[in-house]
């Protein structure tokens, strides 16, 4: 016998995930690029559980939308209007009319799963709790057994030394159980206490033998409850298909991936010692044209990681072999010092007289006289190029201007818009040194230039949060434009 009723309760505000929520029902964020909700299904499916009830609250009408927008999916929705004054008890009484009388499994909207533990808790019609055996932690509901293997107790306060494991609070309920299960739930509420969650209910029907469930053991499938941003981020990297042995050439960003105000991130010495171990290939790719090559070898050098000159992909050596494929060797440079210098190593000279192009830079030295001087030129119709499009420069302190805030004053300005722009994403920034694109890994904190250079290249891409890219962009991507891999910092990547 299988059991192939399921209700989803998912009536809640997750608020512990903070702005992820404020728009958007808990069960509708997404990991590893789909929605909770959409594993959970899918999960399911594949269980041949065809027949799912989702008790929405919060939002509940997205829910709706969103099952309206994938009509693969077919659950019903019932809303849960009470869902600020109640808890997931009173959301599972309100299955009663679709599940009673069946059995059925019973989950919260907010654990992720994969299809392994949909078909381990529809395969049977007799009670049951996924429990992942010997796994502890002071938030979860833990269970215990008696001595014929039946699960007792359900509890958040059970000792590590006393728990079986932790519950994955998705149960299985035989069909006379079901019905003991919703009584008991309808008893707690007409005793007035509307705001109480499952387990309660769970528990007085363990007390008083009318419910004996075995546990399920599911320590070697996949899950995820969801809490917090650091659950996310967690059950991106276990739903993810990253694996790190599968590359050998690794595209590093610098600012706000390796390096931010000046200080390394975490992971980023060890992930260099690691993937140096290894033989992998590793490139540092910056779009910053405020410094040349060997500023950013010593400066990472100093800061404990050793790279070669070959080893530093910037954005000006592209724009530099495109000035000199035209013939061009004099330009008037809006930028710093180190990029003109950096740049006449390249055959690339700053002159005042005639410049043949304005070429502007990320300018930390930058001054009015010089904004005024690239405006002139350009309005004598000489044209300009940009080393790259940042718009901003992550700090630790938010974003300061980049060359993209340059480029729009000029624009603004003279009402021209730059003729090109070099550096991320612009494929040419990589295309050459790339040997085999499925073995190749773009790692950086912006999907606007890293992750546009991954795709323009056709290689994977892993995005970190450690610079400009918070989990709340990633959310609106769809599941064809999510990275490959989200972390928090290069940490994650550590082995
Ligand atoms: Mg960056």
């Amino acid at each position: 016998m299988t059991t192939t009723h399921a209700g989803i309760l998912a009536a809640g505000v997750g608020s512990r995930l903070g702005n992820l929520t404020s728009d958007t029902p808990k069960c509708l964020v997404k990991v590893a690029g789909k929605p909770i909700l959409q594993h959970q299904l899918e999960a399911f499916a594949n269980a041949d559980v065809d027949d799912v009830t989702i008790i929405g609250g919060y939002r509940s009408s997205d829910i709706a939308d969103w099952l309206s927008a994938n009509p693969q999916f077919r659950a019903r929705l019932v809303t849960n209007e009470d869902y600020e004054f109640t808890n997931n008890m009173y959301s599972a009484l309100l299955l009663r009319p679709y599940l009673g009388g069946h059995s059925f499994i019973l989950c919260n909207g907010d654990v992720v799963f994969g299809s392994g533990i949909a078909q381990l808790i529809a395969s049977g019609s007799k009670d049951a709790i996924a429990v992942d055996v010997g796994s502890f932690d002071e938030e979860s509901m833990k269970v215990t057994t008696d001595d014929a293997g039946h699960i007792v107790t359900i509890s958040k306060e059970t000792p590590p030394d006393q728990a079986l494991g932790r519950s994955l609070d998705l149960y299985r309920f035989g069909r006379d159980s079901g019905d003991h299960f919703f009584d008991e739930c309808e008893r707690i509420i007409a005793d007035g206490l509307r705001n109480q969650w499952t387990e309660v209910a769970l528990q007085s029907c363990f007390d008083r033998g009318l419910i004996k469930p075995r546990p399920i053991d599911s320590r070697d499938e996949q899950w995820v409850e969801i809490d917090t941003e650091d659950d996310l981020l967690h059950a991106d990297r276990v739903f993810s298909r990253f694996d790190i042995s599968d590359y050998d050439q690794f595209f590093i960003d610098l600012d706000g991936t390796l390096t931010l105000d000046g200080h390394l991130l975490p992971g980023a010495a060890a992930l260099f010692s690691q993937l140096r171990s290894e033989g992998s290939s590793i490139f540092v790719v910056s779009n910053n044209s405020s410094r040349g090559s060997a500023d950013y070898r010593d400066r990472l050098a100093r800061l404990g990681i050793e790279v070669g000159l070959d080893e530093i992909v910037l954005s000006t050596d592209g724009l530099a072999a495109y000035l000199r494929g035209r013939g061009v060797h004099e330009v008037y440079v809006l930028g710093t010092e180190a990029m003109r210098r950096h740049l006449e190593r390249l055959d690339i000279r700053h002159t005042t007289d005639h410049p043949a192009y304005v070429v502007v830079g990320y300018d930390t030295e930058l001054t009015y006289q010089k904004l005024a001087d690239a405006c002139i030129w350009i309005n004598h119709g000489v044209p300009y190029v940009a080393s790259h499009p940042d718009l901003t420069c992550p700090t630790g302190r938010g974003p300061i201007p980049d060359i993209g805030s340059i480029t729009a004053l000029l624009e603004i300005t003279t009402g021209v818009a730059p003729s090109k722009v070099f550096g991320k994403p612009n494929a040419s920034t990589l295309g050459h040194l790339i040997e085999d694109p499925s073995r190749a890994v773009m790692i950086g904190d912006r999907l606007y230039t890293d992750k546009a250079l991954a795709d323009d290249c056709g290689i994977d891409f892993v995005c970190t949060l450690s610079g400009e890219t918070t989990r709340n962009d990633i959310e609106s991507l769809s599941v064809d434009d999510w990275p490959t891999l989200v972390i928090p910092s290069l940490e994650s990547l550590l082995r």
